[in-house]
């Protein structure tokens, strides 16, 4: 376990940076069986940031592993109500929420997919009102991570468990910026000013494309949609409190105009798919649309996130991040999307974010189709940045904006 120092630094990076608790605020702690000490810390830091009550719902992903296996589709289908009125408890009170990931590899390998997919689509229509809550920002959410042994194991394969728990732990805490000499919220403050800076830059040019070029092969052009918004580091409520949804973050990211991507991308690291790692893929675009691809290893999987829907073979993100960051410097594939791709610029196939045109959020779907959003179940980002990536942002008079050059911004 990591120092009680470095526990307490990052408890208060969730608390202060993430949620941003407010005084007499309720505060929903959801974490894993695997991340109690955590759940504790952040408990503790809560209350001292004036939190008025702290509720920590813990689930075991071992436990669920067995009421899969356990529960009839049908079962697995019903949401008791009990568990509903809970989460309107949270909407009525104003409660925010800190989520604390631990993933466990591999844990649901052999569920049957349909069986997985008709649950977590039964939960999430009963609590689709709470989703709209959280997503449109109507209170503060964050999620971080903690390391857990079956985690680490996966990272680090040839060290024994106890040491490799060690290492997912000071791997998470330089790629969220908490270090033993320094305060992470004086850190977080400078980095969100940094993020907000690339934001509004890039806002200011409003570029009708952004070109992609490096020497493994990647020569796209990505266009972006009409009064695109770029977002990424902190946010606010809708009652105006700053907070940081994700920890790590370090994206700036935007909507690509559904029809316009043409060209073609290597990706840059392995793509974790439902338990099978795709590896050495290009995607190859034209009018928007996937119209070839490989991979060397993985390939049925690439082809089934790309069979999807509809949807999938479009992108709906386009994201922006310096190759010179403390999560690509740490060397690591995680394994997990809140720091795999916070690594490296990605992009996903699937679902655009509607906050990412302006006036997006309160659209219908049929506006945001008409926006040039692509609409689709599945949201499946993947790295391509390399520390010789350029990206040229080109303005609709032509003119040629240098926006990162060798990796890195320079804007
Ligand atoms: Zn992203
Ligand atoms: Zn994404």
């Amino acid at each position: 376990m990591p120092s009680k120092s470095l526990m307490k630094k990052y408890a208060d990076l969730a608390v202060y940076i993430g949620a941003n608790v407010q005084k007499n605020q309720t505060v929903v702690v959801r974490s894993s069986t695997e991340s109690t000490e955590l759940a504790r810390a952040i408990a503790k830091s809560a209350y001292e940031a004036g939190a008025k009550r702290v509720r920590i719902d813990y689930a075991d992903p071992y436990a669920g592993r067995i009421g899969y296996d356990g529960m009839s589709v049908e079962t697995l289908q019903e949401v008791p109500e009990w568990i509903v009125q809970k989460f309107q408890e949270d909407v009525d009170t104003g409660a925010c929420l800190i989520s604390i990931t631990s993933p466990i590899p591999e844990i649901n390998k052999g569920v049957p997919a349909e069986k997985m997919q008709k649950a977590s689509m039964a939960a999430m229509q009963k609590m689709s009102f709470f989703r709209e809550h959280t997503m449109g920002n109507r209170t503060q959410w964050t999620i971080v991570a903690a390391a857990n042994p079956e985690w680490a194991k996966k990272i680090f394969p040839d060290v024994p468990e106890e040491a490799a728990t060690e290492k997912l732990w000071e791997a998470i805490f330089n790629a969220t910026r908490v270090y033993e000499d320094q305060d992470p919220k004086a850190l977080w403050d400078a980095h969100n000013e940094t993020l907000g800076k690339h934001n509004d830059v890039l806002n200011n040019y409003q570029f009708k494309h952004l070109h992609f070029k490096n020497s493994l092969g990647t020569d796209l052009i990505v266009e972006l949609v009409k009064d695109h918004v770029w977002a990424g580091g902190q946010e606010h409520s809708t009652k105006g409190v700053a907070f940081n949804p994700n920890i790590p973050t370090e994206e700036s990211f935007t909507m690509p105009n559904k029809p316009g991507t043409r060209g073609r991308v290597y990706a840059t690291k392995p793509l974790d798919y439902q338990g099978n790692l795709i590896d050495g893929f290009w995607l190859e675009f034209k009018d928007g649309k996937v119209v070839d691809y490989d991979a060397k290893a993985a390939k049925d999987a690439l082809t089934n996130i790309l069979e999807f829907d509809e949807g999938a073979r479009y992108i709906g993100e386009i994201a922006l991040i310096q190759h010179d960051s403390p999560i690509q410097n740490t060397g690591l594939l995680f394994y997990n999307t809140l720091f795999d791709e916070n690594a490296s610029c990605h992009m996903a196939l699937g679902r655009a974010y509607p906050m990412n045109v302006k006036g997006g959020t309160s659209m219908s779907q049929e506006q945001l189709d008409q926006a040039g959003a692509n609409n689709s179940m599945t949201h499946v980002d993947f790295m391509f940045g390399s520390a010789d990536l350029d990206v040229t942002g080109v303005t609709h008079d032509g003119e040629e904006v240098p926006v990162m050059v060798q990796g890195n911004f320079v804007i």
